[in-house]
């Protein structure tokens, strides 16, 4: 004869540990702990990418710099060439001014270029320090919730612990082989033990066939539902 009692009221406590620590999951504060920790993980990763942002910006308008710098001597060269000038030929005077021309509209567009760069920089850098005013806000906001939430949890240890140590205690009575059993099912099934009524499964609400019903009255045997897999636990009253 296989006895099933034990196992049905050691799950009772199982599922009543169960449900304390779902509550506990369920706390608003653990929700709140959870949200802020993300935004504080996001707003890290933002910083990151707007600081390696701002490196760019920064690199781009040293380069531009150094550009300008180049170009504004090579302006200056040329127009001191052209005071010092003495050539009458009109030809070589028109492509001096010619060249001129190109270079100064040329130096214009780096300026142009360079203070777009420095405006892109400049804008980042107040994003970053924006975002890492937040983060520290974040980062207070997350302390004082890990506060809140573990005090939370040290005020509901008493009772937790009083229902772990209730399952322990109605483990014992449970043999080794129908633990394991039970604890394989309880990977798929909150409960993993179904009471038998109306000769249907209590777990899933199937019918039981005619010659399983038969082998749970004889109990000789150890039944798992064919349609969930429960642990099928049949009495007569
Ligand atoms: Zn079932």
């Amino acid at each position: 004869m296989i006895q099933l009692e034990p196992l049905w009221i050691y799950q009772q406590a199982d599922l009543a540990l169960d449900r304390f620590e779902n509550g506990l999951k369920k706390s608003p504060t653990r929700t709140k702990l959870f949200n802020v920790r993300n935004a504080v993980m996001e707003q890290q990763n933002r910083i990151k990418r707007l600081e390696a942002d701002l490196q760019k910006a920064l690199d781009e308008c040293s380069r531009i710099a150094a550009d300008v710098r180049k170009l504004s001597a090579e302006v200056n060269n040329l127009d001191a060439k052209m005071e010092q000038c003495d050539t009458e030929d009109i030809t070589q005077v028109r492509r001096l001014l010619k060249n001129m021309e190109d270079w100064n509209r040329a130096l214009a567009s780096m300026r142009k270029e360079l203070a777009q760069a420095q405006n892109l920089a400049h804008g980042t850098d107040a994003t970053v320090k924006e975002v890492r005013t937040k983060l520290t806000q974040g980062k207070k906001d997350f302390d004082a919730l890990k506060e809140k939430y573990d005090a939370e949890l040290a005020a509901a240890a008493p009772e937790r612990d009083r229902l772990k140590a209730e399952a322990e205690r109605l483990a014992k009575d449970i043999p080794k082989e129908l633990m394991e059993r039970y604890k394989k099912i309880k990977k798929t099934r909150m409960n993993p033990v179904a009471k038998v009524q109306n000769e249907q499964c209590g777990g899933c609400n199937m019918a039981i066939p005619s010659l399983t019903m038969s082998k749970l009255r004889s109990g000789d045997v150890l039944l798992e539902c064919e349609s969930c897999g429960r642990i099928l636990y049949f009495t007569e009253n």
